[in-house]
């Protein structure tokens, strides 16, 4: 039989990244398996299910680089793929529980509409292995007969979930281990109405480094897809990252691509425990997939991003690719570009105390005002002009007042630039220009 795997979000809010990890492992062993992959929109909350939630949903599975062969976008056989639209279908197989007598009408619910209960078994045990975990046992007398259609008549979670699992085909249910306690009573409706058990793969959740629930409040940063995207982690990095949360490639390789995943993503591979996030391992990748990129292809992704912080940028794009040259060994995210190139923009920061010293260092007028002399005499400054200019700045002051080349050109750096480090300063000067490089040594001259 065809191995079919799906997701099951519930669109309760902008997507997190606990959830595309489970997809993502979903989507992997599936995958690997050579099975199918079906999303489907768990919307059996309607109160707390919003449409902009599932389309947040869908475009944060794309953008991670998942893709699935049937889901609400797409269509397919097994249709509709959003659980609110299966009604009708939730409502038959509650009759058919009924008419088992494996679900009952429970008259004392203090409410006018009856709920509808299923009925658990009330001794021995429940059995069932986990693929991952291996066999898991629940004493049925703790077991109490769960509400399965409400009093409105619409259903919950535990039958819309057997029974699309069911109606879907669904050979392979990946999910959270906060789900394992749900997994008796699905199995008690699968085997009430004869279907064949799934196998389950109940995935740990990510911890923090506090080995806690990830959390809005951590400082490191948010969970939420979207912190990730605008901070500027690259799609690629995260897909690489949360692989690595509790799948071992081989041969510990930490650098894995989809083909990896096709190969090797095997249930044997994975880990039962829970896998600890580690922004400084995600940062270290996000670099990494930063340094693939052209200096063309690194500007494009920039862009956007300093047009947001700096404005429209009326630069031409060889400026660009040249700024990008510049700053990107700095970067481990995309939004670093914006504190790495804030020199770029007018007006430039303003230099702290550190800076200010400098600035008020004995020879510090003499070099800026030398250096105005120099740039008023070229016509268009450059980065190998800028070069030859501080070269011989810095022969003259250290011939004339034997100063060495970290003080010759720490005044300038903070004068240009308000910091006291940065990239190489002639392709700074190259990227500001003539004008502007006078105009800012000028001001810093005054504002002494
Ligand atoms: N809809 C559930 C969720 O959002 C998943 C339940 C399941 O996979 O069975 O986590």
């Amino acid at each position: 039989m065809m191995p079919r795997f799906r997701f099951a979000p519930s669109p309760t809010g902008s997507p997190h990244v606990g959830t595309l990890h489970t997809a993502l492992f979903s989507w992997g062993l599936a995958r690997a398996l050579g099975g199918d992959v079906i999303l489907r929109i768990d919307d059996t909350d309607a109160s707390r299910n919003r449409a902009e939630d599932v389309q947040a949903m869908i475009d944060a599975l794309h953008w991670l680089g998942l893709d699935w062969d049937e889901g609400p976008d797409i269509g397919g056989d097994c249709g509709p793929y959003v659980q609110s639209h299966r009604r009708e279908r939730h409502a038959a197989v509650a009759a058919l529980l009924l008419e088992r007598g494996a679900a009952y009408v429970d008259d004392s619910a203090e409410t006018r509409q009856k709920p509808i209960r299923l009925r658990m078994p009330s001794e021995g045990v429940t059995i069932f292995d986990d693929a991952l975990r291996g066999s898991i046992t629940f004493d049925n007398a703790n077991l109490p007969d769960p509400i399965i259609v409400r009093g409105d008549g619409s259903p919950l979670y535990h039958l819309a979930n057997a029974a699309d699992d069911h109606d879907m085909g669904i050979t392979h249910v990946v999910r959270g281990d906060d789900w394992i306690s749900s997994t008796p009573i699905q199995i008690a409706i699968f085997r009430a109405l004869d279907w064949p058990l799934p196998v389950w793969v109940h995935l740990p959740l990510i911890l923090n480094k506090e080995r806690r629930k990830l959390s809005k409040r951590d400082p490191e940063g948010g969970y939420l897809v979207d912190d990730f995207r605008n901070a500027g982690y690259l799609p690629q990095a995260l897909f690489n990252y949360l692989l690595l949360l509790g799948w071992s490639p081989d041969g510990e390789q930490e650098i894995v691509s989809k083909w990896d995943v096709y190969k090797q993503f095997t249930i044997d591979r994975l880990s039962a425990s829970a896998p600890i996030f580690d922004w400084g391992k995600l940062n270290w990748l996000n670099r990494h997939y930063l340094r693939q990129y052209s200096d063309e292809d690194l500007a494009g992704l920039i862009r956007p991003i300093l047009e947001e912080a700096y404005g429209a940028m009326p630069v031409s794009a060889e400026w660009l690719v040249q700024l990008t040259r510049t700053i990107r060994d700095e970067l481990v995210t995309l939004q670093d570009a914006v504190d790495s190139a804030e020199w770029a923009f007018d007006p430039p920061p303003l230099p702290n105390d550190a800076g200010q010293l400098e600035l008020a260092a004995p020879h510090a007028p003499a070099i800026l005002m030398q250096l105005i002399a120099e740039l008023a005499a070229v016509v268009i400054l450059d980065a190998a002009t800028a070069s030859s200019i501080l070269n011989g700045l810095r022969r003259q002051f250290r011939q004339q007042h034997d100063l060495n080349a970290r003080a010759v050109l720490i005044p300038i750096r903070v004068a240009l630039t308000g910091k006291l480090e940065g990239p190489p300063l002639h392709e700074i000067m190259g990227l500001l220009g003539k004008q502007r490089c006078l105009d800012r040594l000028a001001a810093s001259l005054r504002h002494r």
